[in-house]
This record gives structure tokens, C-alpha cells and sequence, in this order.
């Protein structure tokens, strides 16, 4: 039988079992939207750049203005992305109640473009931002609108601060979702891990808080030997299959 085939359909008997089913998503699931993995080796923008220095609290406040040329332009790119067959899967599986809903490391939000309902974005999104001296939010779209009309930083109309995105930068404390991901995960008999090798915290520790764990990674990650069942393809392809075996 041909291997994308064993292993969907191993996976879709796991879920058939399971009381409990939820999905762990990173990069590698939006890679095939076109957005980069930052963290893939050789090619990542972190391998070049310390994000530390790019893409924490602390470079936004000392250098708003440099903290918004290297990070906005990419940004712009997620927010313009669309969602593929993984992310509409998953959503259709939620739909469905084959999985009670996703946590994801992404910021794109493209699980919720695809119809997914319970989302849990660990590191926060793009569809908002803040004023980091009032507090005001305001749609991304209003951050991107001033950039493109050459006003970097972005600014808060009522008291001049310097608008932030509501994404999780390095320094920041955890999102809220994080502790809700949390409470999802509570009696988890399977998660699905799509597109992460279970490197960055906070989901490095998520692993343990479900019985049983399906990763499909394009590379081995160390929790494989973990798994009840892994594969290293492409999440399209092996979502394609499932959805053919599910027969949704
Ligand atoms: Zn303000």
C-alpha cells in the first residue's frame, strides 16, 4: 500500500478511537501558502538573524523604526496569504467533530480564514494591534495603511503612541490563548501535529499533556519515537488523504 495511504489511514482509525482529538500546528503548515519556515535550516531568516534582536519587545522600544522595516513587510505578506488543503481539512474536520479544534505557533491566521472555529493562537495574530500608550486596539490594516504611507512607526490617533501588533514578541508574557490551549488539552487522547518540530516554547511541553500523538513533520523531530504514528511529507498531501478516508 502505498505510505501516505497506511498512514492516513492509521490515522484516521486513532481518531476514530479517541475521545478527545486536537491539532498542534507550526510553520510547516503555511509553507505550502507561501510562507517561509524562518526557522528551516540553511534557509531561515532566524539562522541569519537573532530574532532577539529583530522581533522582541525590547527592540520595538529601543528602535521602532528598524523593529517596523524588518518585521512589517513580512507580516504584510501573512496577512495577504490563503489558507490550503491542510488548513481547510482541519477545518472541515472540526466541522465535522473529528477534532475538537487547533492550537497553532502561527500568526498568520490562516486557520481561521480556512473555517476553523476553536483556534488557539498560541503567539497571538495579525488581524490587530494595539497602542502601546493607551491601550487602544486597532485593525492590523490601520498599522499597514500608515506604513505604506511612509509613517514608521505606526501611530495611535488619539495620543500619539506607537502601535504594536497583537502578536507574541520574544520578551512578551504568554497569551491567553496559551493557558486556554491549555485547558483544551486537558483529557486530550490524541493531538495531531502538523508542521512543528516541538522545538519552541510554549507548545516544546505539549506533547505530554495528550495520551497519544500523529506528527506529520517534514522533518524527524525528537518526539518521534513518541508517536503512535509519524510521517515526514507534506502536510497537503497527507491531509488530502485523510479527508479521502474520512470522507469529508
Ligand atoms: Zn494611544
Amino acid at each position: 500500500m502505498d505510505f501516505l495511504r497506511e498512514i492516513a489511514l492509521k490515522t484516521a482509525d486513532l481518531i476514530k478511537r479517541s475521545g478527545k482529538t486536537l491539532a498542534l500546528t507550526g510553520a510547516g503548515i503555511s509553507t505550502e501558502s507561501g510562507i517561509p519556515d524562518y526557522r528551516s535550516k540553511g534557509t531561515g531568516l532566524w539562522e541569519k538573524y537573532d530574532p532577539m534582536s529583530k522581533a522582541s519587545l525590547s527592540a520595538l522600544i529601543s528602535d521602532p523604526v528598524e523593529f517596523y522595516n524588518f518585521n512589517l513587510p513580512r507580516w504584510i505578506k501573512y496577512a495577504n496569504a490563503e489558507p490550503n488543503t491542510a488548513h481547510r481539512v482541519l477545518a472541515k474536520m472540526e466541522e465535522k467533530n473529528f477534532i475538537r479544534g487547533v492550537i497553532t505557533q502561527n500568526i498568520d491566521g490562516l486557520h481561521i480564514k480556512a473555517g476553523s472555529r476553536n483556534v488557539w493562537e498560541v503567539h497571538g495574530h495579525l488581524r490587530t494591534c494595539r497602542c502601546m500608550g493607551c491601550n487602544h486596539k486597532y485593525d492590523f490594516s490601520e498599522a499597514v495603511r500608515q506604513f505604506e504611507d511612509g509613517i514608521v512607526p505606526p501611530k495611535c490617533k488619539t495620543c500619539g503612541g506607537i502601535l504594536r501588533p497583537d502578536v507574541v514578541l520574544f520578551e512578551d508574557p504568554m497569551s491567553s490563548d496559551y493557558y486556554r490551549a491549555l485547558e483544551a488539552l486537558e483529557g486530550c487522547e490524541l493531538l495531531i501535529v502538523v508542521g512543528s518540530s516541538l522545538q519552541v516554547y510554549p507548545v516544546a511541553d505539549m506533547p505530554y499533556l495528550a495520551r497519544q500523538m500523529v506528527i506529520i513533520n517534514k522533518e524527524p523531530t525528537t518526539f518521534d519515537s513518541r508517536a503512535a504514528v509519524t510521517a515526514h511529507c507534506k502536510a497537503g498531501e497527507f491531509f488530502e488523504e485523510l479527508a479521502s478516508i474520512l470522507k469529508i
